[in-house]
């Protein structure tokens, strides 16, 4: 155990719950055991074993019903962003014009509230929050002010000159309006001080766009970023990556992540299983934000067609089939209508159940996969001793029928219930003041 894994929560101290679980689940190796106590002490796991150690002041949380597991992990999404019908048609150029970054941390508050009360304990947020809504957020849930999923997040995304948009000459030399939203990094002296400003912003990881202009980054510009990020306290490098030949850059370059499938699953899935055979061998996470067919709109490209949610499909088989990392994410920056951003994100089983990934690893892919692809798992995540206690229960089996996981009726975060028999109860997380210091890093 190290110094900072032994070193109580101050949000969570003098606290101490004996967990009766149903079925304890390892999502490591695919197991259940049943009849097991987790014992919680000052916001960490204490003990896991078939009898409960004697903890003074204990309460006892009964899941004797239920399947008791780790928290989720969504390893793409932005949540201080919501784009919507109305009134930007859903389309999030403009929700950048509409929404300050003010009120997009307050959001991001709810979005994390949301996404947790549905078991996402760590969201890996990529970007797309203004001028850094997202290292507020996590720097709010880490001092301790609110409740929320553990943040692991990028800053401002980097890319070429425009980033991911065809900004007005205006834009572009006031850089005001679309700016902040991405950060311009054209040459080797502007890669290393944009992450180096993220960095000293509190960015978590590296972000990049790869190939949204037509002068994507070579192979040279990446394998700098790769340098620099791990320079400045061992950051891992993201790609955003929309284009085949982007993804072939990128992967020669060894960057941490491809985020989304779209450059994987080009014309027709001719080069998926080529692409997939490259990231296994080097080793390079595939962080695919498959979207679900829907009867909802969920883009600004309208939707998803059969066709691409078929090639969407065939990807994550070739991806399963070809051994490569991958992880649960979302992108899942938009409102619909009557749905939570945790019910919004959850609904993305519905791809990997069409892959045919079997329950259990797509279970190990929501959970170990995703504490591995955010770079915290040797901190966070098993419910192991040591480790802080988040920790969800649900109705039914995981193991064998993946949407179990629909139905979260208990969760525990640091070691405080966020949740309990299916009611959010986030009193204990409030406080007044930053009770676990204030420090922004
Ligand atoms: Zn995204």
């Amino acid at each position: 155990m190290t110094q900072q894994q032994s070193t109580p929560l101050p949000s969570s101290a003098g606290t101490a719950y004996t967990i009766r679980t149903g079925r304890l689940i390892d999502p490591e190796t695919g197991s259940a055991k049943t009849d097991q106590f987790v014992s919680v002490k000052d916001g960490r796991i204490v003990e896991v074993g078939s009898s409960a150690p004697h903890l003074e002041g204990a309460e006892m949380i009964d899941l004797s019903n239920f399947s008791v597991l780790p928290g989720l992990v969504d390893a793409h999404d932005h949540l201080a962003i919501t784009y919507k019908k109305f009134p930007e048609n859903n389309y999030f150029y403009y929700t950048y014009v509409q929404d300050s970054t003010a009120i997009r941390a307050i959001q991001a508050v709810s979005n994390g509230l949301q996404i947790l009360s549905s078991g996402f304990t760590v969201e890996r947020d990529c970007g797309n929050c203004g001028l850094y809504a997202d290292t507020a957020l996590r720097v709010a849930i880490e001092q301790g002010w609110i409740p929320g999923p553990t943040i692991i997040n990028s800053g401002i995304i980097i890319g070429g000159m425009g980033g991911q948009f065809n900004p007005t000459p205006e834009m572009v030399k006031q850089h005001d309006i679309v700016y902040p939203e991405y950060l311009d990094a054209d040459t080797p002296d502007e890669i290393v001080k944009a992450v180096r400003q993220n960095v000293l912003f509190g960015a978590k990881f590296i972000k990049i766009m790869v190939d949204s202009q037509p002068y994507p980054y070579t192979v040279d510009d990446m394998r700098l970023f790769v340098k620099e990020a791990a320079n400045a306290g061992g950051l891992k490098v993201a790609g955003h990556v929309q284009t085949e030949e982007g993804a072939r850059r990128a992967i020669e370059a060894g960057i941490w992540s491809i985020e989304h499938d779209i450059a994987l699953i080009e014309h027709d899935n001719a080069h998926t299983d080529e692409l997939h055979k490259l990231m296994a061998q080097k080793g390079i996470w595939r962080v695919g934000t498959e979207t679900p067919l829907t009867d909802y709109g969920v883009s600004f490209y309208g939707g998803v067609s059969q066709a691409e949610f078929d090639r969407r499909v065939k990807g994550l088989k070739s991806a399963y089939a070809n051994g490569v990392k991958m992880a649960f994410s979302t992108d899942a920056d938009y409102y619909v209508p009557g749905m939570t951003r945790g019910e919004v994100v959850i609904n993305f089983l519905k791809s990997w159940k069409a892959s045919g990934i079997p329950a259990k690893e797509i279970l190990k892919i929501m959970t170990v996969n995703g504490y591995k692809v955010s770079d915290i798992y040797d901190k966070r995540g098993p419910i192991k001793p040591g480790f802080p206690a988040d920790i969800i229960a649900v109705k039914g089996n995981p193991l064998e029928e993946i949407d179990a996981l629909r139905t979260v009726v208990f969760v525990m975060k640091d070691g405080l219930v966020f949740k309990r028999d299916g009611v959010m109860t986030p009193e204990k997380f409030l406080h007044s003041g930053p009770v676990n210091g204030w420090s922004i890093r």
